[in-house]
């Protein structure tokens, strides 16, 4: 299933450009891989697509306004917004440069060249909503198929090829553990190691407590991707009764 299967919202028409001599363009073919950013700072951004759209455009603003380099002391300005896809929290896609428009992001020569790169509007500690994630995997395995590059070994964190903290505290540890995830999740019995040990509405502490369990507690769930905790995003779905969700740290297998 690739790009075209996809609901993408293209958004490449309101997004401010400048003509530049800089901009190199490259065949699709030599595309090999995607590479996920983040905002940086955190983001105030409204759940809706007028919101994603107005903080988009001024990215696009600043990448144009910004000088990246100097050409025999003259200043090098961006040709544009310097990602190619983004992914908001109401887990709509945006469409931002054509796939054969190398990029600016990810600070390697190399990098630039061969990936595709992916906004994701959140910064700081803030965690994507779930229809963020899950469009930005989808986004991830379509960008693969397409190209017929390994989605879990081609796709990076900005970090991962240049000087960054991009994508995050958050984000990266999520990249990471899907890269390492099986192909289907696989449910197994779980017992719980702690008194009072919380069930949770959904993967984050900021989830409502839907119900608490005793140390020796036993349920069949299936490990989820959430909120990391001490470096760790896991978390146990309750995979037979739906009633919510443990972090993995409060659980074994049994
Ligand atoms: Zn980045």
């Amino acid at each position: 299933m690739g790009i075209a299967s996809l609901p993408i919202v293209d958004i490449r028409h309101l997004l401010l450009r400048r003509p530049s001599r800089y901009l190199v363009t490259r065949l699709l073919k030599l595309i090999t891989g995607s590479v996920d950013h983040y905002n940086g700072p955190e983001t105030a951004i409204a759940a809706s697509i007028d919101a994603e759209i107005r903080h988009l455009q001024a990215i696009a603003h600043y990448h144009v306004g910004k000088i990246w380099g100097y050409a025999n002391g003259i200043a090098i300005y961006g040709h544009g917004i310097m990602y190619h896809y983004a992914v908001g929290a109401t887990g709509t896609i945006y469409w931002l440069r054509n796939l054969s428009d190398i990029l600016w992001h990810c600070g390697h020569g190399t990098g630039n060249t061969t990936t595709v790169a992916v906004h994701t509007p959140i910064g700081g500690k803030q965690h994507p909503t779930d229809k963020q994630w899950n469009a930005k995997v989808m986004l991830f395995e379509a960008l693969a198929d397409d190209r017929g590059f390994n989605v879990k070994s081609n796709t990076k964190g900005h970090m991962e090829w240049g000087q960054s903290e991009c994508p995050g505290p958050v984000l990266m540890p999520m990249l990471d553990a899907w890269r390492k995830e099986p192909a289907a999740p696989v449910i197994k019995r779980y017992r719980i190691k702690f008194n009072d040990a919380n069930c949770r509405q959904g993967p984050g502490l900021n989830f409502p407590v839907a119900a608490t369990f005793h140390a020796g507690h036993e349920f069949d769930g299936k490990r989820i991707l959430g909120q990391a905790i001490n470096g760790n995003p896991w978390w146990i779905h309750r995979a037979i009764d739906g009633l919510g969700m443990f972090h993995e740290s409060l659980c074994e297998e049994v």
